[in-house]
């Protein structure tokens, strides 16, 4: 059997035109500002792919672009004009930060009704609470690919290696409130080969290029890759071996075109939920 290939960029397209419809009705602009720091090559790549996202879906979208000289205070202050800024719905701060300045006093300082990267301590919070308000958006990526997928998840057995704030935890515990029976593996897992291959469901968010063997996957199995590795010749892959996990799984998502195209999508999503809630 040959896994159904889950298309990534197609869900996100999807997820985007529905955004795009439903800001074409209403009264106002979902407002989205993200503030880069520095020159860093890829962040500069990646914010100008979600400002031409955000406009393309209608949002009243800006860059605040400041050097990498700017001091934490001078961020915060940023920061906090933008959470008094009416016009604003979401702020995204892009990462990594320059190393004298601390992610953690900026994601603290991001109101949480604005925090549409959901990783405030208190939307972390609501969504271990069960009651998740602004979810990350990789995790939000995943859990549309497994519904695009049809995987069913009420009491299926799923296994989410890496428990990272940013992604592993969080999709743990989406997964949890949509009823799977959860398994967080890492590192100090002691039988890896074991937990996956019980599972109809498996998440792989560590950063290591193959990890996931192909034998692991149970047949008939969901498979999300969401690493990211560049190999020496350049190429991308993900945590998954994948022309072996090609043979057992009934759907598998390919790195690149899986879970990569879905996180800006959810940013977006996340915007006009933020600018729902904020603007009743
Ligand atoms: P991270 O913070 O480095 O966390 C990696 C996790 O993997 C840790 O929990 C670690 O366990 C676990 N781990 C490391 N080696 C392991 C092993 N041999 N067996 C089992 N678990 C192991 O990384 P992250 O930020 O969560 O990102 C994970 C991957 O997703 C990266 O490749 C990243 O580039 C990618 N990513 C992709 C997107 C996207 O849009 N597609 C977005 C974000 C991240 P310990 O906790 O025990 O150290």
């Amino acid at each position: 059997m040959s896994a159904l290939i889950i298309d990534g960029k197609q869900v996100a397209a999807a997820l985007r035109e529905r955004l795009a419809a439903q800001v074409a009705t209403l009264p106002f602009k979902p407002g989205l500002r993200v503030v880069r720091v520095g020159e860093d090559p890829a962040s500069v790549v990646y914010v100008r792919n979600k400002d031409r996202a955000a406009a393309a879906c209608g949002f009243d979208s800006a860059t605040q672009v400041l050097p990498e000289t700017t001091t934490e205070a001078e961020l915060l202050a940023v920061v906090r004009a933008l959470n008094d800024d009416p016009a604003v719905d979401g702020i995204l701060v892009q990462f990594p930060l320059p190393a004298h300045i601390r992610q953690e006093a900026v994601i603290n300082a991001i109101s949480p009704a604005k925090d549409v990267d959901g990783l405030h301590p208190i939307n972390a919070g609501l969504l271990a609470s069960g009651a998740p308000a602004l979810v990350p958006c990789t995790p939000q990526g995943v859990m549309h690919l497994l519904a695009a997928a049809g995987t069913p998840l009420k009491g299926a057995r799923a296994v989410v290696i890496g428990r990272s704030v940013l992604v592993g935890r969080p999709v743990a515990q989406l997964l949890l409130a949509a009823d799977a029976t959860v398994t967080m593996a890492h590192s100090r897992t002691l039988d890896l080969a074991a937990e996956c291959r019980r599972a109809e469901v498996v998440v792989a968010a560590v950063g290591r290029a193959g990890l996931v063997r192909g034998d692991w996957i149970a047949q008939g199995a969901t498979v999300i890759d969401v690493g990211i590795n560049r190999g020496a010749d350049g190429k991308l892959t993900g945590d998954v071996a994948y022309a072996e996990a090609l043979d057992r799984a009934g759907a598998i998502t390919p790195v690149p075109g899986g879970v990569g195209p879905m996180t800006i999508a959810c940013l977006l999503e996340n915007t006009v939920k933020a600018a729902l809630a904020r603007r009743g």
